[in-house]
């Protein structure tokens, strides 16, 4: 059995490694060979902790496994991460620990991957302009992922804690991109590529706010309650998601559903887009929607492509087990 610990994580890597593991699984999944297993979720009573797993098989790549974690809100005080997770992958034909990997960062660049596959899938072509919503931990993962799918020539932003756009700014720069500050109103006129990455419990970016051809990847809703985006702008929407399960009842669509604006129907997985069973994007005008929820085969895939990289850098630490 290998592990690769969380330090190793970041050098083991890329955002093209993440970007295809996630694109393949996704596919796989609409194809049927490639399945999540109902998410736990539940306060422990200790800590104030939040403990779960996401777990999964995918028959075409042999990903069998889970990944284990949760929210520590005490954690910052005693210099650690409050979000904690660690994936275990299975051998699919004997049911043996083949690996355990550290799972913060890959949270991050699996996450970043999800909208950025949609954002490669679904965004007009010629988009320009990038709009996030949101400028937390996530969100610079976010945005440097997305700034590789199209020829960007601007990042505006707009969050609920303004002194934290910071951060966005830095991402800009990073890549050579002016940045603004906007309200909500010139972000959802301007963007052609919208990321929302919140905690928000509210709808943010409203169906007035956005005009014209756009993408709009949801990413921040992924429990029930909250929500980032008005639901008669998901009704307006072209939808896709990751998993319709998850999207109807944890994802951003929970809302759209919960108020009859919008069946089950009218959700397209991005699977199929990718497997060419579905056309996408079918005008320059439309406003296509990624409900991104987060599915535990994100995080087996970009996790084999750790394990694989660093047996072959002989940097997974090998036990017996
Ligand atoms: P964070 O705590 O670092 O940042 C939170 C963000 O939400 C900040 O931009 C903050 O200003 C904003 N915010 C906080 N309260 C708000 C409010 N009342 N109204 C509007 N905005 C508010 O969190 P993070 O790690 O960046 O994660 C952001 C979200 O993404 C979380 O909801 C998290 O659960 C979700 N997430 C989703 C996936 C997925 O796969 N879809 C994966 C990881 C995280």
């Amino acid at each position: 059995m290998y592990i690769v610990p969380e330090s190793a994580i970041a050098d083991l890597v890329s955002r093209k490694d993440s970007f295809d593991a996630v694109e393949q699984v996704f596919a796989s999944m609409s194809k049927r060979s490639a399945y999540n297993f109902p998410v736990i979720r539940e306060s422990i009573g200790h800590a104030d902790a939040l403990y779960g797993f996401k777990s999964g098989f995918d028959r075409d790549a042999l990903n069998l496994g889970l990944k284990s974690g949760g929210y520590w809100p005490g954690n910052e005080v005693k210099g650690l991460t409050n979000h904690q997770s660690t994936v275990f992958l299975f051998d699919a034909d004997t049911g043996k620990c083949r690996a355990v990997v550290g799972g913060n960062l890959l949270t991050a660049l699996r996450t970043a991957a999800a909208s950025s596959v949609s954002i490669a899938h679904l965004a007009p072509k010629d988009a320009r302009v990038i709009g996030m919503i949101g400028a937390g931990h996530q969100s610079a993962f976010q945005l440097r992922a997305a700034l590789e799918q199209r020829d960007f020539e601007k990042v505006i932003g707009w969050n609920y804690h303004p002194e934290m756009l910071s951060r966005l700014e830095e991402v800009a720069q990073e890549a050579g991109l002016p940045f603004e500050k906007v309200e909500l109103d010139q972000l959802g006129a301007e963007a052609d590529v919208i990321i929302s990455i919140t905690s928000s419990f509210d709808p943010i970016l409203m169906d007035a706010h956005v005009s014209g051809g756009t993408h709009i990847a949801c990413m921040g809703t992924d429990t029930k309650g909250k929500q980032e985006v008005g639901a008669t702008l998901i009704a307006r929407a072209t939808v896709f998601t990751d998993e319709l399960a998850q999207s109807v009842s944890i994802g951003e669509c929970q809302h759209a559903i919960a108020a009859g604006l919008i069946n089950q129907g009218q959700i397209s997985e991005l699977g199929a887009v990718i497997n060419g069973t579905h056309p996408g994007r079918t005008s320059d005008d439309e406003v296509t929607l990624f409900d991104g929820t987060g599915v535990g085969l994100q995080d087996l895939a970009v996790a084999d492509a750790v394990v694989k990289r660093a047996v072959e850098q002989g940097i997974a630490i090998e036990v017996e087990f």
